[in-house]
């Protein structure tokens, strides 16, 4: 079975079908890679959430006041 050096942490991988997150070793570098190339912050995912993405728009603010 051939082997290559995971895209990450460059440890070696079986290319086989039971390679599931190839060309990476686990989903760990697989997602580390993605977060690499999109924004550091997201690297580690579910670790911190923003406080302006949870909070809901206020569709109030747009209405106009009424008397
Ligand atoms: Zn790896």
């Amino acid at each position: 079975m051939p082997t290559f050096p995971c895209p990450t942490c460059q440890r070696p991988v079986e290319w086989s079908a039971a390679a599931r997150w190839r060309p990476f070793c686990s989903e760990r570098c697989r997602l580390i890679d993605l977060g690499a190339w999109m924004t550091e912050q997201h690297a580690i995912p579910g670790e911190e959430i923003s406080p302006d993405v949870a909070q809901p728009s206020s569709d109030e603010s747009d209405d106009p006041p009424r008397h």
